[in-house]
């Protein structure tokens, strides 16, 4: 097992529902495919020896039909501002996409998964937008970034992932929706769905499938805009699916899910933090909790800036004037372009890690 053959099925790209039945001629009860998917996901194993009641020729006949491969992790390395690390991946492939390690006030980590090798979406204040499309990433491409964390800070559990890295999350509907059930699968990453948040820019169509779909994960609309025409200028995608559109389909998943609408808010000065902006998601969102998080925008380019305290706080009154729930969130590893929007396939800045001992199994 973990030669790569070509057309042979990842077994980290698989639920035990979905390995059941990919193989019907195989006797793989479910029994079976959950124990497979915790030696291979909750054990981070290469192999599926010593599985128990797999028999041997059993194990032998998957071993043939699938692979086990790794990532290459190309480079790790830490902030010196703040204790965020970046990694950097290549598939076979040579591919390559990043995640980000980031710390929570109490001693865990969470994720920020890519979901896709660069982003087709071209949203003007992001440098993954600029990086133009590559192809979208397996399942299991997207598991192992969380499985490469916890193998290498064993110190701390992963509680938490974030759809937040390159790629929009809801262009890769099914593979990103394969990949939070297998991290969240008892068998699996364990980690529970209402740790697991998944940020859109806005496809709206996947938005109203989700919703219909009733998943547990957290949803977030990057909206970064209100006002039609500007925020069709800062994310081409608005031109297809607008604003009006897509707060409608957020209210609708909010109802559905009982609770807030979740917005993200990538703070740009003297664009998007004046008074019209607060009262349109006012007037959008009449009646509903809304939890927006605000966040500074990070452009290395120097095209955008981040508001001074003065007129972020002027915009925090407004929202709250306006009925607005907001929360500040700051974005970690600037140095090493870990930021939010700056996550452009770069090994700069920062502290390179060398590689632990145990970890970085690399592939094949
Ligand atoms: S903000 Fe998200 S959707 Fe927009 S270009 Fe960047 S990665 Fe793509």
């Amino acid at each position: 097992m973990g030669a790569v053959e070509t057309g042979a099925h990842h077994l980290r790209s698989h639920t035990p529902t979905s390995l059941a039945a990919l193989w019907p001629d195989l006797p793989l009860d479910d029994t079976l495919t959950r124990r497979i998917l915790a030696r291979v996901v909750g054990d981070d194993r290469d192999d599926l020896e010593g599985v128990r009641g797999l028999p041997r020729r059993l194990e032998r006949e998957i071993a043939a039909r699938s692979r086990t491969d790794r990532l290459e992790v190309v480079d790790r390395r830490a902030s010196r501002i703040d204790p965020f690390v970046k990694y950097l991946f290549r598939a076979l492939d040579g591919s390559v996409f990043e995640a980000v390690r980031i710390p929570l006030e109490r001693p865990r980590w969470s994720v920020c998964v890519s979901s896709q090798a660069g982003c087709a979406l071209g949203c003007e204040f992001c440098e993954t937008g600029r990086l133009g499309f590559e192809r979208d990433l397996e399942a299991w491409e997207i598991v192992e970034q969380v499985l490469t964390v916890r193998r290498e800070g064993p110190e701390r559990p992963v509680t938490g992932v974030v759809f937040q890295g390159q790629g929009e999350p809801f262009r890769n509907y099914e593979n990103v929706i394969r990949a939070a059930e297998i991290l969240r699968h008892p068998c699996g990453g364990r980690i529970g769905g209402d740790r697991i948040t998944i940020s859109t820019v806005g496809v709206l169509p996947m938005i109203e499938r989700y919703t219909e779909e009733g998943h547990p994960y957290r949803l977030i609309l990057s909206l970064t805009s209100a006002l039609p025409d500007k925020r069709a200028r800062l994310v081409p995608l608005a031109r297809r699916h607008p604003v009006e559109a897509l707060a409608a389909a957020m209210r609708r998943h909010a109802q559905r899910r009982g609770g807030p609408v979740n917005l993200a808010w990538v703070m740009m000065a003297g664009i998007n933090t004046g008074a019209d902006e607060a009262r349109e998601l006012g007037r959008l969102f009449a009646g509903v909790k809304v939890r927006l998080s605000a966040i500074d925008v990070n452009d290395p380019t120097g095209r955008f800036r981040a508001p001074s305290d003065e007129e972020r706080s002027r915009f925090f009154s407004a929202l709250a004037d306006n009925g607005i729930g907001f929360v500040r969130r700051y974005s970690g590893g600037a140095d090493i372009h870990a930021a939010c929007g700056t996550l452009a396939g770069r090994a700069t800045g920062g502290l390179a890690i060398p590689s632990p001992p145990s970890g970085g199994k690399g592939q094949g």
